[in-house]
C-alpha cells in the first residue's frame, strides 16, 4: 500500500512540471482499465485516492474499438453485422446493469448504439475515412457516459465532457493532426474552469475538425489525447493507467522475465514508443516534453505496485534500457547502376516519395541500391503500401522490390554510438537470424534490425536473455 500512497501523493506534493499552471493531474485509463464494471470501479478508486486528479481521459471499453473498426470496414453479411452490434450492446449493457441508477445514462448509450447500427449499414454499402472516424469514436463516447455515472455513484463530483468541443484537429480522418493553438484556447475557455469545480471525464482518441466532423488520432491514440489535453490545461502531471505496472525492459507478453523500469528519460521512452512499444502511443511524449509535464505509467489493476516515471533528469542512463518490436513493416529496395558515383539519384527518389506524400522511416544505402521502410500512414494497423502511381514513377528510375511480413526490433539505450565493445555481444546473439536491414548511428539511443516476422519474437527473447537477464 505504501507504494500506492507514494504514487498518489507524489503529484500532490509538488511534482509540478516547470510550466504547470493548473495544479492538477490528468489521468488516462486504457481499454482494459475500463473493460467492465469492476475495472471501472478500480479507476474510480484511483481518482478517489488522489484528489489532485481532476481530468480523466478514457478509452473505449476493451475490444470495442476493434468491433467498430470491423463495422467501419463494411460488413456486407447482415447476420455478422447484427452479431457485432449485439456484442457491442452486451459489453455496455453488462456495465449499465451493475450501476445503481442505470437509467441515468442508458438512454445516451443506447442513442449512440443506434447511431452505430445506422452508420454500420451505410459502411456496408460504401466506406469512407470520415464515416470510419464517426463510427470508431462511438466507443469512447459510450464508455465516458458510463464511467462518469459510476464515479458519481461513488460520490465523486464527476461530469462528462465531450472533448470534440476542445480537441480541434485537421480533417485527416484516421490520423488527424491536432491544432495546438486552437486546442489551448478552447481548453482554457471550456475545460479549465470546469476542472476547477468537478472531476471531468472525457474521451481519448477523438477530436473534431473545423466543420465539426469527428476525427481520430489513430489507433492507441488515447495516450496522445491525454498528453495533448494535459498540455492544453498546463497540468501538473500525466498519469497513464494501463494493464501493466509500468514500462518494462520489453513487452512482458513476449519475454516473461522482462522487468519494470522505475524511472526513464523522455528520450528513452520516446524511442520506445516510436519503435513500437505498445504501452505508449508514439506521439504521447511530445506534448509532455514540450511542457515538461512528468508522466507516470502504472497498472489500474495493481496500483500498489507503483510504476514508471518518465522525466527529464534520471539517475541512471544504462547502455541498454529496453527492446521494442514494431511489426507490419514494408521495405522498399531501389536498385540502379546509375546510382554508382552519381549525384541526384536520391534527390529524385525523395522527390517522387514526397509528391505521393510517402513518409520514410528507416533508410540504408549501398553503391547501387537504397533500402527504406515506409511509415505507417493510417489507423488500419496493416503494413503500409507503396501506391501504384509512386511505384510506376520510381520504376522509370530504377528497379523496385517490395518486401512485407517484416518486423523491426529496436535495442534502446544511451550513448550507444559512442560506446565500444558491445556490438560483438549483440551480433553474436543474433548470428542465427537473417537481418534484412540494420540501422545504427543516427541516434545515440538505438540500434535496430529488420527481420522476418516469423523470427522477430525469438530475436527479442534471445536479446533480452543475453542483455537484460544477467
Ligand atoms: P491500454 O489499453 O491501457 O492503452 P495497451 O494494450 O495499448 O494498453 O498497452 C499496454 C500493453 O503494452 C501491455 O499489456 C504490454 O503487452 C504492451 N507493451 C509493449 N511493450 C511494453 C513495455 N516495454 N512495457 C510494458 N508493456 C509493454
Ligand atoms: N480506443 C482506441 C483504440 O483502441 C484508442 C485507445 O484505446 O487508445 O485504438
Ligand atoms: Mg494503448
Amino acid at each position: 500500500m505504501l507504494g500506492y500512497l507514494f504514487v498518489a501523493n507524489y503529484f500532490l506534493l509538488g511534482s509540478l512540471g516547470r510550466n504547470a499552471v493548473s495544479a492538477f493531474n490528468v489521468a488516462k485509463f486504457g481499454g482494459t482499465s475500463v473493460a467492465n464494471f469492476e475495472a471501472m470501479s478500480r479507476c474510480a478508486a484511483i481518482i478517489e485516492n488522489n484528489p489532485n486528479t481532476k481530468l480523466v481521459v478514457s478509452s473505449a471499453c476493451s475490444g470495442v474499438t476493434n468491433l467498430l473498426v470491423e463495422l467501419a470496414n463494411g460488413v456486407a453479411d447482415q447476420a455478422r453485422r447484427q452479431e457485432v452490434l449485439n456484442q457491442l450492446a452486451q459489453i455496455h449493457n453488462e456495465i449499465l446493469d451493475q450501476l445503481a441508477d442505470p437509467l441515468s445514462v442508458e438512454k445516451e448509450v443506447h442513442i449512440i448504439l443506434d447511431s452505430v447500427a445506422t452508420a454500420a449499414e451505410a459502411a456496408s454499402y460504401q466506406t469512407s475515412t470520415k464515416l470510419t472516424d464517426h463510427l470508431v469514436a462511438c466507443g469512447e463516447l459510450m464508455s465516458t457516459h458510463i464511467l462518469a455515472q459510476l464515479m458519481r455513484e461513488r460520490d465523486i463530483d464527476a461530469v462528462r465532457f465531450d472533448i470534440r468541443d476542445v480537441l480541434r484537429t485537421d480533417s485527416n480522418f484516421g490520423k488527424a493532426e491536432p491544432q495546438l493553438d486552437a486546442i489551448a484556447q478552447l481548453a482554457q475557455d471550456k475545460l479549465v474552469p470546469l476542472c476547477q469545480q468537478q472531476v471531468v471525464v472525457t474521451q481519448g482518441f477523438i477530436g473534431s475538425d473545423e466543420e465539426g466532423n469527428t476525427t481520430t488520432l489513430g489507433r492507441g491514440g488515447s495516450d496522445y489525447s491525454a498528453a495533448l489535453i494535459a498540455e492544453s490545461v498546463q497540468a501538473a502531471g500525466l498519469e497513464i493507467w494501463t494493464d501493466v505496472p509500468g514500462i518494462y525492459t520489453t513487452d512482458p507478453r513476449i519475454a516473461p522475465k522482462a522487468s519494470p523500469i522505475p524511472e526513464i528519460s523522455f528520450s528513452e521512452a520516446s524511442e520506445m514508443a516510436n519503435f513500437g512499444a505498445k504501452i505508449l502511443h508514439p506521439s504521447t511524449l511530445v506534448p509532455a516534453l514540450r511542457h515538461d509535464i512528468p508522466v507516470f505509467v502504472g497498472s489500474s489493476k495493481e496500483p500498489e505496485k507503483g510504476g514508471t516515471w518518465i522525466r527529464h533528469q534520471v539517475e541512471s542512463s544504462p547502455l541498454f534500457r529496453a527492446l521494442a518490436l514494431r511489426c507490419n513493416q514494408t521495405m522498399v529496395t531501389l536498385r540502379s547502376a546509375n546510382m554508382f558515383h552519381a549525384y541526384g539519384f536520391l534527390a529524385k527518389v525523395f522527390e517522387i516519395l514526397a509528391k505521393h506524400k510517402i513518409s520514410v522511416d528507416l533508410i540504408t544505402t549501398s553503391e547501387i541500391s537504397v533500402s527504406l521502410t515506409l511509415d505507417q500512414t493510417d489507423t488500419s494497423g496493416g503494413a503500409p503500401e507503396l501506391p501504384q502511381a509512386a511505384r510506376e514513377e520510381l520504376e522509370e528510375l530504377c528497379t523496385v522490390e517490395i518486401e512485407q511480413n517484416l518486423c523491426l526490433v529496436a535495442l534502446i539505450g544511451n550513448n550507444m554510438s559512442e560506446s565500444k565493445g558491445y556490438a560483438k555481444q549483440v551480433f553474436s546473439t543474433l548470428e542465427d537470424f537473417n537481418l534484412r536491414m540494420i540501422c545504427y548511428g543516427a541516434s545515440p539511443h538505438n540500434l535496430c534490425f529488420l527481420l522476418h516476422e516469423s523470427v522477430s519474437k525469438s530475436a527479442i527473447q534471445k536479446l533480452h536473455r543475453e542483455l537484460f537477464e544477467n
